[in-house]
């Protein structure tokens, strides 16, 4: 089941217009949200950055907090899985004819749930790999919009060369991955591209800086290079779905020998208290 502008529906059931501006031109924004134990994780963060994303595109949000909430348990109830990602979209909504600009529509809210199985520790520990790219997109990546043609573009690149992860640089300053964001670790201290519209702030990447605090890690929001990245004594990703997982190969240079570093393994611990708290 799914909800689409105010229906609880069967999936295959579910159908928008041709003239929805969400098709015609990715006009929208979305959110992922981790639900681990029926509880969803961090729900204030994500509706409040939804709520950033809909302000930057001048979008009003249909929903206030409490309607979401009740969106989002009615959607989850339809399954048996304790652990779910919801995933949100809010389009423009449908116009008359196709045209860049736009007037007052009524926006498209989609909404679904997939069941959510994170990788343990173990599997974790097996160290990933990830490939450099330029940074091709645009300048407003703090918008978590569903125009996602170079995030795809990349993804495919890192199926193709069978790596977890595409990491991104603008003139050697390292930005995020293409569905991520990136940590480099260097002597006790964690490094990581600050917020603003070069990147998507992540909620798992507030969650991970939490849990490097708790780890008496230093903080440096200040973003590595790339000769610092493949310098780095540790590599990590993060994302609501994926955690945080350790980057043991950069194109294919191993990261401390390959071998995952202790306080990947810290962080990771406190991570899950934090989900379980
Ligand atoms: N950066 C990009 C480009 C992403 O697509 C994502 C997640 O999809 C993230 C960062 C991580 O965000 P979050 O931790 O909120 O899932």
């Amino acid at each position: 089941m799914v909800y689409l502008n105010g229906d609880f529906i069967p999936k295959h059931q579910a159908s928008i217009s041709v003239m929805d501006r969400g098709f015609l031109f990715g006009d929208g924004v979305y959110e992922v949200i981790p639900v681990y134990a029926g509880k969803i994780f961090r729900l204030n963060e994500h509706l409040q950055r939804l709520q950033n994303s809909l302000d930057s595109i001048q979008v009003s949000n249909p929903y206030s907090n409490e309607q979401w909430l009740d969106i989002l348990q009615k959607i989850l109830n339809f399954s048996s899985k304790s652990n779910q990602s919801l995933y949100l979209q809010i389009t423009r909504g449908a116009d008359s004819c196709r045209k860049h600009s736009f007037e007052s529509l009524s926006p498209t809210v989609f909404v679904e749930s997939n069941s959510l199985t994170p990788k343990t520790k173990a599997e974790l520990k097996v160290g990933f790999g990830a490939i450099i790219q330029t940074d091709f997109r645009w300048q407003r990546c703090d918008i978590k919009s569903t125009s996602l043609l170079a995030n795809i573009m990349y993804s495919q690149q890192a199926k193709h060369h069978q790596v977890e992860e595409v990491i991104l640089h603008r003139e050697q300053t390292i930005t995020e991955g293409a569905t991520s964001n990136v940590f480099a670790i260097k002597d006790n201290t964690l490094f990581t591209h600050p917020t603003g519209t070069h990147i998507l702030s992540g909620i798992t990447r507030d969650l991970v800086l939490e849990s490097a605090k708790h780890c008496n890690l230093n903080i440096q929001e200040s973003a590595p290079t790339l000769a610092e990245l493949l310098a780095a004594d540790e590599v990590w990703i993060s994302s609501s779905t994926r955690e945080v997982m350790p980057i043991t190969h950069v194109d294919q240079q191993p990261i401390n020998n390959g071998k995952i570093g202790n306080h990947w393994s810290n962080v990771y611990d406190h991570y899950q208290n934090l989900k379980h708290a």
